[in-house]
């Protein structure tokens, strides 16, 4: 399952709301969806890490209408090998280990046509 490709654009001014909410990964005034493609509900990226015994975490939910921060407990689902799902409870979506970002991979196809060296599981069998 891809990932969700929604971006929300903050009117915010970027270090205004990293201070604020302690944004993981702000890039210059937006933000990335991190649930699976075709989810449920809205949109969703975490804001910030709860880390006083809550068991959750707050997220910033957004559609076509309007955003909302709301504190969301951690998804149950029982993890395969020792990975945590890393979503809320109840997320529309494929689980975190389910949801695949295909940007660092067309990355790497890209790097290996550069440098095939470093690369050789992209190498054509088909090459002489
Ligand atoms: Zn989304
Ligand atoms: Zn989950």
């Amino acid at each position: 399952m891809n990932k969700c490709t929604a971006v929300m654009v903050t009117s915010t001014p970027a270090p205004v709301l990293a201070m604020l909410s302690h944004v993981r990964e702000l890039r210059d005034g937006h933000v990335l969806c991190e649930l699976g493609e075709n989810h449920e509900d809205d949109h969703a990226v975490m804001l910030d890490d709860v880390d006083n015994g809550f068991g959750g975490a707050v997220w910033a939910r957004w559609n076509e209408t309007g955003v909302r921060t709301v504190l969301l407990s951690w998804c149950p689902a029982g993890p395969p090998e020792d990975r945590a799902c890393g979503l809320f409870m109840d997320h529309g979506s494929g689980h975190g280990w389910e949801v695949i970002d295909p940007t660092p991979e067309a990355i790497r196809r890209e790097l290996a046509k550069q440098y095939p060296d470093h690369f050789p599981e992209y190498i054509d069998d088909d090459r002489d």
